[in-house]
């Protein structure tokens, strides 16, 4: 294979000549730029810009903000106390105390759940593992919690703040709780009979 040969770039010899050149490209810059400013000023053009907090942002639907937890068709808390997003959280900042429900066909429930904001890199991993839709990022992105609560979001902050209109219902019931599971339940059913026949 042969050698490619590059060529040196041009030399600027003539001093002059190469800060006109930065003169002019610096003006034509600013120039756009003045026009752009004026255009906005006169409302010609359209601003990117908006007057926040007076104004509201507008983020996009799958933006990730505060998190809230869901409830059931009762109106009591959705979680079942799993710790599935406690431990699929990578910043270690979701506590969750967990204690027997007092009805028979729920095992457990959040006595304490809560999340230290500060910590939070929202990420949506919590949102991700949780198998019954309790626990959700929602629109909000102004993160200052309840007064007196220092960053750490409570139980009853994340389930019934005054944002969330009385609650948001969990769109999984009791019967939707692990689909995936009843699925791969079946199917291996059906690998051992096959394996128990020798048709495998
Ligand atoms: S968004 Fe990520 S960092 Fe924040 S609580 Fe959930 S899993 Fe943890
Ligand atoms: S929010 Fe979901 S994943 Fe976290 S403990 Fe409750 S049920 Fe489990």
């Amino acid at each position: 294979m042969g050698v490619i040969k590059v060529p040196l770039p041009p030399q600027d010899t003539n001093v002059f000549q190469a800060a006109w050149g930065y003169i002019t490209t610096i003006l034509k810059g600013l120039f756009v730029t003045k026009m752009i400013l004026v255009k906005q000023l006169f409302k010609l053009e359209k601003t990117e810009t908006i007057e926040w907090p007076e104004e509201p942002a507008d983020y996009g639907p799958r933006f990730k903000g505060k998190h809230f937890l869901t409830k059931r068709d009762d109106g009591n808390v959705r979680c079942t106390a799993c710790f599935l997003c406690a431990t699929a959280c990578p910043a270690d900042c979701i506590y969750i105390e967990a204690g027997e429900h007092k009805s028979k066909t729920i095992e457990k429930y959040p006595v304490r759940f809560e999340i230290d904001i500060l910590r939070c890199v929202f990420c949506g991993f919590c949102e991700e593992a949780c198998p019954v839709d309790a626990i959700r990022l929602g629109p909000e992105y102004i993160m200052l919690p309840a007064d007196g609560t220092k960053w750490v979001y409570t139980k009853e902050y994340l389930v019934a703040r005054t944002s969330l209109n009385g609650g948001i219902q969990s769109i999984k019931d009791e019967e939707e709780k692990h689909p995936e599971v009843t699925s791969l339940t079946h199917e291996s059913k059906h690998h051992h009979s096959l394996v128990k026949h020798g048709k495998h």
